[in-house]
This record gives structure tokens, C-alpha cells and sequence, in this order.
């Protein structure tokens, strides 16, 4: 069947980027809300079928371009979960949606291999879905490696986990494992055995928290053996969390998702505590939380690098003359002005109308054209305002002087821009001969 042939295409490019979600809901008001929800909730086209029929033909011509379906099982033309065989052979990762709560139902959907079930009863069933999808469409850039010495073991968690979308990478004891994250630190997750050889599980938890901590790496424990206490030894050692052995593809789910969401929580909390809430720029502790690494690996390697500040020149009158809410919207437009030209330099709002810049080209030459385009682009901004618009201008004091850190450097910068501002404003200015570059 040419379907096979499609889906075999479709693993080897791997999961879609863009998130299409073939959604099969024979009650239109329904499969209304649930495309609206899922549509908030993420950036995904959503395609509607309403019958087993309309989704074997969608199915038929464009097998491989779903990213999952979800599907109710009991369907106007196919009442009795026909539906999620269909979706099987096509090879399509499932969440059913089903009206009642039966074990042996569950279990056979189990069997079948689908993602997850849903409650439709359950007032929070919608809520879930969402979460579900958000999560799954997450975990297509999630990197989880399982340890473990049982090759049967190995497998079936790792299937486990791939049914979740995860990417899987395996180590058959401790030591393989300590290289594989060496090489791969993006991995998010690790679970471990307690027994392997070489190096054990308790042992290789330990060695890893010397070098990564709970807030960017999760490990959960994982045993069969019934030790006495491997639970609480396996936190004490530094995991994240246990599991005993042999364990069913829902509780493996759920500790796993557990663990992953409060890796997230913890991103999000990360970047709120660092990003400027009016700009959207990184804040000023960020600047100095990156900037002195940066600094720092200058110094040692000897390589070049450009320390900035830029003030915006007469903000105050600014301020005075359109309101303060005008103000905020100049240093929003600024602050964009800033993150589009400097694009992939530390770029921060250090506070008020002060921004710092850590502008790492290879060259003084290539660093100093840089600033110079963000002071023409600075200098052809207009904000409107009523019938008016408005100029900005701004003044930036600059050093490739990188000495002691980051904030002794960033005081030779501060000192340049009161040289700028005490010469007229609207200028550069740098280190050595204090060449004023007017812009
Ligand atoms: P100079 O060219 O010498 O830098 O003059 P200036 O007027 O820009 O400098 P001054 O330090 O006198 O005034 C800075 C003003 O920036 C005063 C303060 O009210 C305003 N400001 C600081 N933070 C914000 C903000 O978040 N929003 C708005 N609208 N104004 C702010
Ligand atoms: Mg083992
Ligand atoms: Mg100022
Ligand atoms: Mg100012």
C-alpha cells in the first residue's frame, strides 16, 4: 500500500516541525471548542474530520503530514473505536477521546499502542488534552538517555519514552553514560538503574551532580532489585526522583512528564527573574550573569571583544514633553531597534533608559561598523505621536579594553559615554584617541 510507503518517508524526516493535528470528532460544536483550544494553546493548524470516512480519505492522501491525531473512538459511521485501528496502520500517533471510563477498554487501546486517553466526562478533560499536546509537541526537542544493562529493559523504556516523542539515546552502564553526556549536554533527563556495571547507578548520580544541578538536568532512579531503601539512597545521591521496576507505560509517563514540566517551570521562572518586563530584553543581572563568562574567556583567550553602554540622549525632556507612557513606547521601539541590529550579541536593559551591549565579532573593525549601524538606525527612527513625529537619538560610550571583569570594563564604556554626552550627544565613542564618530 502506497500509505506504508508515505509513513516510512515521514519517520525518516522525523517529526514535523510545524504541529498539524488531525482532529476526528463527530460532534461538530465539540470539534469546534477543541480546535479553538488547541489553537490558543499552540501555534498548530488543526484538521477536521467528523466521520471514519472523511478521516480514511484524509489519511489516504496525506498520510505522513500529521504531527499526531486525535480521535473520539465512537464515531458516527464507525461507533466502536474502529477508528484508531485505521489510524495504526497509518502509522499516526494517537490520543483517543472516549465518553466512558472501561478498564478493558483502556487496556486494549494500551495494547494498540496509542499516546494517551482522555475522559471526555471529566470536566478537566479539555484542559488535559491541551497540556497533553503541548507537551508531546515539546518533547519532539527533548533529549532523554536511558542507563541500563538490560538490553529487554533498555528497550522497552526507550519505546516507552519514544511513544511520548521523546528523542531516546541509550548507555549500557555508568561510565558510557558520564561520556554520553559529556558530549550531548543537552540531554534533559536521565534514567538510571541502580545496578550496572562499571559504574553503578547511585555512583554515576553522584558524579553527575558535581558538574550539573537539579535545575537543568533531571535523574530518576530506577531499580528492580528490591534493595532495602534504594529509593531514599538514590535522592540522597542527588536524583530528582524513583521509580521501581517493572513499571507500566502510564506510570513511566507520568514521572516522566512530572519531572520534564518542572525542568520547564523552572526555564520560565529563570527568564522571567532575567528578562526586563517593559522592553522584553534580557534585564541587567542576565548582563551580568552572562557577561562576565564572556569577559572571563576574552581575558583568557586573548580575544577581541566590545564592552557597550547607550543612553538615550535627553529622555527626561522626552518624557516631560509627550508623557510617560509615550516614554515607555520609545524605549520599547528602541529596545527592538537594539535586539534586531545586534542580533546574537548579549544585548540587555541595564535600567532607566541605559543599555549595555557585549558585541563579540572578530574583528574591532567589524565590531565598531556594527555600533555605527545601530546609531543609523537609531537616528531614522520615528515614533508618532498625535500628528507629530518624534526623533531619538542616543549616545554610546564603547571599549575593547577588556580588563579585571565585567564591571571594571563596563566602566571604562561608562566613562566614554560622558565623554559623548559632554560632546554633544548623539555619538560614539572609543577607546585610545577617543575618536568621536558622529553619526
Ligand atoms: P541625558 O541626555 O543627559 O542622558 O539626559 P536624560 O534626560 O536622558 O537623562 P536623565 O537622567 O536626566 O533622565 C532620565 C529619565 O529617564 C528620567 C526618568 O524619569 C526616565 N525613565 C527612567 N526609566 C523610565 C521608564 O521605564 N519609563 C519612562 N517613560 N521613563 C523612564
Ligand atoms: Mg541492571
Ligand atoms: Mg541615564
Ligand atoms: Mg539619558
Amino acid at each position: 500500500m502506497n500509505v506504508t510507503r508515505k509513513n516510512v518517508r515521514a519517520k525518516a524526516k522525523g517529526r514535523l516541525n510545524k504541529c498539524n493535528i488531525l482532529l476526528i470528532e463527530g460532534k461538530k460544536a465539540l470539534a469546534k471548542m477543541t480546535t479553538i483550544l488547541l489553537k490558543e494553546a499552540l501555534d498548530c493548524d488543526v484538521t477536521l474530520a467528523h466521520t471514519y470516512q472523511q478521516a480514511k480519505e484524509m489519511l489516504d492522501s496525506s498520510g505522513d503530514d500529521f504531527f499526531m491525531a486525535i480521535s473520539n473512538l465512537n464515531l458516527p459511521d464507525a461507533k466502536h473505536g474502529e477508528i484508531i485501528d485505521l489510524l495504526i496502520e497509518h502509522q499516526q500517533s494517537v490520543v483517543a477521546i472516549t465518553d466512558l471510563f472501561n478498564h478493558e477498554v483502556h487496556e486494549e487501546l494500551r495494547q494498540k499502542g496509542i499516546i494517551d486517553y482522555v475522559l471526555k466526562e471529566n470536566i478537566h478533560a479539555y484542559e488535559y488534552l491541551v497540556k497533553l499536546v503541548k507537551r508531546l509537541y515539546a518533547n519532539q526537542f527533548v533529549k532523554v538517555m536511558v542507563v541500563d544493562d538490560s538490553p529487554a529493559d533498555k528497550k522497552m523504556t526507550g519505546n516507552y519514552l519514544k511513544r511520548q516523542f521523546l528523542k531516546v539515546i541509550y548507555a549500557k552502564n555508568g561510565e558510557e553514560a558520564l561520556i554520553r553526556l559529556h558530549a550531548q549536554p543537552d540531554i534533559k533527563l536521565i534514567l538510571v538503574d541502580a545496578e550496572l556495571p562499571i559504574v553503578d547507578g547511585l555512583t554515576f548520580t553522584a558524579r553527575v551532580r558535581e558538574f550539573r544541578d537539579q535545575n537543568s538536568l533531571s535523574i530518576v532512579g530506577m531499580s528492580g532489585a528490591g534493595i532495602t531503601d534504594i529509593s531514599s539512597q538514590f535522592l540522597k545521591h542527588g536524583a530528582s526522583d524513583y521509580i521501581s521496576k517493572p513499571f507500566s507505560y502510564d506510570e513511566l509517563t507520568c514521572r516522566v512528564n512530572q519531572n520534564l514540566n518542572m525542568l520547564s517551570y523552572i526555564d520560565e521562572v529563570y527568564k522571567v527573574a532575567h528578562m526586563d518586563f517593559l522592553t522584553a530584553l534580557p534585564n541587567r543581572r542576565y548582563f551580568f550573569d552572562r557577561g562576565e563568562i564572556l569577559v572571563e574567556n576574552a581575558i583568557k583567550n586573548k580575544k577581541h571583544l566590545v564592552v557597550a553602554m547607550l543612553d538615550i540622549d535627553f529622555f527626561k525632556t522626552i518624557n516631560d514633553t509627550y508623557g510617560h507612557d509615550y516614554g515607555d513606547d520609545v524605549l520599547k521601539e528602541l529596545a527592538a531597534v537594539i535586539k534586531t541590529t545586534l542580533a546574537g550579541h548579549l544585548v540587555a536593559r541595564l535600567g532607566g533608559e541605559e543599555f549595555g551591549f557585549i558585541v563579540d565579532t572578530n574583528s574591532p573593525s567589524a565590531s565598531r561598523a556594527l555600533l555605527d549601524q545601530l546609531m543609523q538606525n537609531i537616528n531614522a527612527l520615528r515614533i508618532p505621536f498625535e500628528s507629530e513625529t518624534v526623533k531619538v537619538a542616543a549616545s554610546i560610550g564603547a571599549t575593547d579594553e577588556i580588563q579585571g571583569d565585567l564591571d571594571e570594563t563596563l566602566k571604562i564604556a561608562d566613562n566614554h559615554l560622558y565623554l559623548a554626552k559632554n560632546n554633544g550627544r548623539n555619538k560614539i565613542v572609543w577607546d585610545h584617541a577617543k575618536a568621536i564618530v558622529s553619526s
